[in-house]
């Protein structure tokens, strides 16, 4: 029988009731017929790679909730519904003047899915998406509807900044956004030799540095995006050379299957990490294909942020969905974990809640809080009950 709900990648499945909610009282409608001792979970666009929404009993579709509900340009802020695309963002808040800080290297996910695994883009100074959630609507156990900000419930606020979708079902965001902003990205292809040399402060010279290591080639693929004056090239040009707003240079296509590990570990260990990630690769996976990934990330005070009051570096491992990456992601992990790597929320990682606690400073704070709205544990699902104190 095919499964009804299945993740991105393909590699994760449930057979749940798949709830398609229209509105708040839609939602709180459903949360609060929940069945004594059923399981809720929440999914945007179901791209993780973790195993954050399988259950059993109910998946909660927010594809309903979608738009931009008010903007306010004086203090450039905007809600947005939750299950709003980030795709579906670019347009409208340019319209208003206004903009995302920053985003992901795609925008398919939806805003609250994005904000609620940390997902992030790069530059030294821009922090992930979650430390721009400045306030939220969110239905509770029971169906209650409440707002939450730094001034109102602020603890509920700090866990639903990047909530797992453990806390309830968030239906709007408020968001800090800025002015609208336009971006040139330029790309060079180099020796991985060259870029290593420079790599402790070559982010500083960009707003936006990145860089894909190619393992066949031992090539690096890199990209500095900065803003401009100049004016937009339409169409636009491929990958590496395009001149546009921020929403239409920031996101790229990356239609490949495959499965993803990601750790943040602290900004002036990203060279040496990288360089011995690569070592790993070359001598013991030389036939793998697939891109590493290396960006950069601001600090924040998010409590379950990976970058939480840490300059952080990123880096990703990518494999193909069909083959069996077990092997290779543990011994990265081993690597990142050396250097008190914390793993990507929606990203494969194989720590359990022991780990997770040690490496996150606000961890008991986070569980205190969810534990709080949640005593019963509606909102979770095997994995969290796993990782749960
Ligand atoms: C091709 C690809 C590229 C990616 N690129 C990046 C990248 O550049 N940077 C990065 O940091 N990450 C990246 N990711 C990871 C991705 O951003 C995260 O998995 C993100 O959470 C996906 O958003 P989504 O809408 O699909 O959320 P889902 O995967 O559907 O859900 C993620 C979590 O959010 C919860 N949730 C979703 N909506 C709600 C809601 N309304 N209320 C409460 N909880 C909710 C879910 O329960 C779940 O716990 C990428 C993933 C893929 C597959």
């Amino acid at each position: 029988m095919t499964p009804n709900w299945s993740n991105w990648s393909g590699r994760l499945t449930a057979d749940a009731e798949l709830v398609h909610v229209r509105s708040e009282d839609d939602v709180a409608r459903r949360v609060a017929a929940a069945e004594p001792g059923s399981t809720i979970r929440v999914a945007g666009r179901s791209h993780s790679h973790m195993p954050l929404i399988p259950n059993d009993d109910t998946i909660v579709d927010t594809s309903g909730l979608n738009g931009i509900i008010s903007t306010n340009v004086d203090d450039q802020t905007a809600w947005i519904w939750a299950g709003t695309p980030i795709a579906a963002l670019g347009a409208p808040l340019h319209a208003a003047g206004l903009a995302l800080k920053n985003q992901g290297d795609i925008d398919r996910q939806t805003i609250a899915g994005a904000a609620a695994t940390g997902t992030h883009g790069t530059g030294r100074t821009l922090q992930n998406i979650s430390a721009s959630v400045i306030g939220a609507r969110i239905v509770l156990v029971g169906g209650e509807v409440v707002d939450c900000s730094a001034s109102e419930r602020s603890d509920l606020w700090e866990v639903v900044r990047l909530n797992l979708g453990a806390v309830g079902v968030v239906t709007r965001l408020h968001l800090q956004l800025r002015e609208a902003y336009k971006l040139r990205e330029d790309g060079a292809i180099q020796p991985f030799s060259e870029v290593i040399d420079d790599l402790a402060v070559r982010p500083d010279r960009s707003r936006h540095y990145e860089f894909f290591w190619l393992p066949d080639r031992d090539l690096v693929v890199g990209k500095a995006i900065d803003e401009t004056d100049d004016e937009p090239e339409y169409p636009l040009a491929r990958e590496g050379r395009r001149v546009a707003w921020n929403y239409e240079v920031l996101p790229n296509h990356r239609a490949w299957k495959h499965t993803e590990m990601e750790y943040s570990i602290p900004d002036d260990e990203g060279p040496a990490c990288v360089a011995e990630i690569r070592d790993l690769v070359r001598s013991d996976y030389p036939d793998m294909p697939w891109a590493i990934e290396y960006r950069t990330l601001a600090a924040d005070d998010v409590w379950m942020s990976t970058a939480y009051q840490r300059r952080t570096v990123t880096i990703s491992l990518h494999y193909d969905v069909d083959a069996d990456e077990e092997e290779m992601y543990r011994a990265a992990e081993r690597i990142f974990r050396q250097v008190d790597g914390r793993p990507h929320w929606a990203k494969l990682n194989y720590l359990d809640g022991e780990d997770l606690a040690s490496i996150h400073p606000r961890w008991d704070d986070w569980w205190r809080v969810r534990d709080a709205a949640d005593p019963d544990g509606v909102f979770l699902n095997d994995y969290l009950t796993m990782i749960r104190p």
